[in-house]
């Protein structure tokens, strides 16, 4: 395999986005090959030994190394400044390798509470029962993660901007905190991908994805990635040559694909919401619409330092509850009714009755989930028609 050299001048997001990582086989393919192989072969056996015992720069076996695999976790890299990744099967796969790669039990986590559902059940409900306790704090309050810091903490999780209702955790402030007690501090990089946001830089120590979502963006498989030093990627390396959590190579090419044209969707994406979003908060059916693009965002200054834009997810609520909720849902027919996010297509969701309908109601209000909340993921269509697509529902409830 043979890999581009580049010029020694810095390259930019877009180059790397489209050039980083490629490798070329001797028949010098232009675009990217899917290896699909289970295994490799060697000419004799002193070869078979040497690539056995330095399995992290050679093709053994497609459990932990395959060259598509390769460069889609090289051009991530290059696009987060990270040392190193790996890639997963999902995203779901990759917050549990972090876990099982670094914890053992009797440790500690700190975990933001508003991340994603599932991750709440592997803490609470799979590590719990490996004696590894998680303490969930409010996103927004510094004083509460360092309150819930113990001497046994050795992680602290968030997700920025939480989901569905985009608050943004102070990442460079958590990072203070999880450094002084020896914590490794991981961020879910889901929501912004590095087009946006780049916690690496602001002191996370862990970036975590999934690929799913955004990198793929058009809806069509599963993945997930670890990225950070050379020295914690080569710990999950070693989990997952016997672990497992693999990502295909076919899905390694899909996403790798994805990754090219990730700029543009996002930045796009962001701008269809910051648009979408500042028309709703002229809706007199609207009661409140939050995205971090917003100036009445209660975090808009910081989320203008940490991240380039908002981003494609917006929440607002509906006035008078569930029942409108439901009518500004139902009287789309662009948006996709969907719990999906990330996608070219718009999904509309209602979080109250869906992805947080096991949270008990009292606990789900507390949290800000009122039955009005109505959760977008914005996508490439026109504006225009999207406007067009909610304001008939809003019209029938104002
Ligand atoms: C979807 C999602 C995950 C889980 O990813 P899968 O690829 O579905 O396993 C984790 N974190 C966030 C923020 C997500 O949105």
């Amino acid at each position: 395999m043979t890999t581009d050299s580049f010029s020694s001048k810095p390259l930019h997001p877009e180059t790397l986005a489209v050039r980083a990582g490629t490798l070329r086989s001797s028949f010098n393919e232009h675009s990217e090959a899917i290896f699909l192989t289970s295994s490799f072969v060697y000419a004799n056996s002193a070869e078979a030994a040497e690539k056995f015992a330095h399995a992290e720069t050679g093709f053994i076996y497609s459990r932990f190394t395959n060259p598509t695999v390769s460069m889609f976790q090289d051009r991530l890299a290059a696009l987060e400044e990270a040392e190193a990744c790996v890639a997963t099967s999902s995203g779901m796969s990759a917050i549990f390798a972090i876990v099982a790669a670094h914890l053992k039990a009797g440790d500690h986590i700190v975990c933001s509470r508003a991340v994603f559902g599932s991750t709440i059940q592997q803490f609470s409900n799979i590590f719990s029962r490996f004696n590894i306790e998680t303490s969930y704090v409010d996103l927004v309050d510094l004083q509460a993660f360092e309150n819930a810091m113990r001497p046994n903490t050795r992680m602290v999780f968030i997700e920025s901007p939480s989901n569905p209702l985009t608050e943004i955790a102070d990442i460079a402030g958590i990072s203070r905190i999880a450094k002084k007690h020896d914590a490794l501090f991981v961020v879910d990089n889901c929501f912004c991908t590095p087009v946006l946001q780049k916690p690496l830089k602001l002191g996370a120590d862990v970036v975590t994805h999934s690929a799913t979502k955004f990198i793929d963006g058009q809806g069509r498989v599963l993945g997930g990635a670890i990225l950070g030093s050379k020295e914690f990627i080569s710990k999950v390396f070693t989990l997952n040559r016997s672990a497992g959590f693999t990502l295909s190579a076919f899905n390694a090419w899909v996403l790798l694909k994805g990754l090219e044209t990730l700029s543009l969707r996002v930045e796009k994406q962001s701008q269809n919401a910051l648009d979408l979003a500042k028309w709703l908060e002229q809706q007199p059916a609207v009661e409140r619409v939050l995205h971090p693009g917003l100036a009445s965002h209660p975090q808009h200054t910081l989320a203008m330092q940490q991240q380039k834009m908002g981003g494609a997810v917006i929440s607002f609520i509906v006035k008078g509850g569930r029942q409108n909720a439901w009518t500004v849902i139902d009287n789309t027919k662009i948006c996709s009714i969907t719990a999906n996010l990330g996608d070219t297509r718009t999904t509309i969701t209602h979080p109250a009755t869906t992805t947080h309908g096991r949270m008990p109601p009292a606990d789900r209000e507390k949290a800000g989930l009122v039955e009005g909340l109505v959760r977008l993921s914005v996508g490439l269509e026109h504006v225009d028609d999207l406007i067009n697509d909610l304001a008939l529902g809003l019209s029938l409830i104002g």
